[in-house]
């Protein structure tokens, strides 16, 4: 589907006008397929099921929350974890949706439970391919203690349709947070886990990574597959404080 086109959706999704409407005025200037065939894959490209695309409403199914209907959501600052509160049922999801998807790792918030949890599945670049490759690691009410180096990555996420960011990360962030036990830890990320940690701290806070993206661009899964090739992973400095590093690459 035309990125032009699904952008315009977006836009008018986001300014409050009826999906239906829309589609229909769409359907009849650009797309030559029957209707509903047209409103289904409009759905699935937006990350709408069909039960909330029925009822306007968030569906209870296992699935990640998107900027098409649950932009405000998305936001929200996540709360901490209390001491002793259970949370199995959540760590399942989290853990049940990363393993059935093709991700890096997951805030808890992107799948509907505004916690700071966070599941990390895959922090590096080689193992993207491989199939069951998980790392398992939770990290529970984390916080970044120091920011060093800068390093960029074109970003994409699950709540974030095709959007797909250019963004400046650290190259090592110290982090303290709980283990599923409950134990205090404190922790080294060094390259691209720094990027995936960075990326979903942010959304622990209601950062989107088109919020702080040097560039923006739309590509569905196959064209950023392709785009990644030749723009990959890209480390610019390994010492440094990031925040100073960032400004200079802002400026
Ligand atoms: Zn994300």
């Amino acid at each position: 589907m035309k990125r032009e086109l699904m952008e315009r959706i977006l836009k008018e999704l986001h300014e409050g006008n009826k999906l239906e409407s829309i589609l229909k005025a769409c359907y009849q200037e650009e797309i030559p397929l029957s209707f509903d065939c047209f409103q289904e894959k409009v759905i699935e490209k937006l990350g709408i099921d069909q039960e909330s695309y029925e009822t306007g409403k968030p569906s209870q199914k296992l699935r990640a929350y998107t900027i098409a209907l649950e932009e405000e959501f998305l936001r929200q600052r996540s709360k901490e974890v209390e001491k002793g509160e259970m949370i199995d049922e959540d760590l399942q999801k989290l853990e049940k949706y990363c393993q059935e998807h093709e991700v890096f790792a997951m805030a808890a918030v992107q799948i509907g439970i505004p916690k700071r949890i966070i599941y990390l599945k895959n922090t590096t670049l080689e193992n993207v391919e491989e199939e069951g490759y998980d790392e398992h690691r939770v990290l529970i009410n984390p916080v970044i203690l120091k920011r060093e180096g800068l390093t960029k990555y074109w970003e994409a996420c699950a709540s974030c349709l095709d959007y797909t960011g250019l963004v400046a990360r650290p190259y090592r962030i110290v982090v303290e947070y709980q283990t599923i036990s409950g134990e205090k830890q404190k922790e080294t990320f060094e390259g691209f886990e720094s990027t995936v940690l960075s990326h979903e701290y942010d959304h622990l806070n209601g950062i989107l990574h088109p919020d702080v993206a040097l560039e923006l661009k739309w590509m569905d899964k196959e064209e950023r597959k392709a785009f990644r090739e030749i723009h990959g992973y890209e480390i610019l400095w390994k010492e440094g404080d990031y925040e100073k590093l960032l400004e200079q690459v802002k400026a």
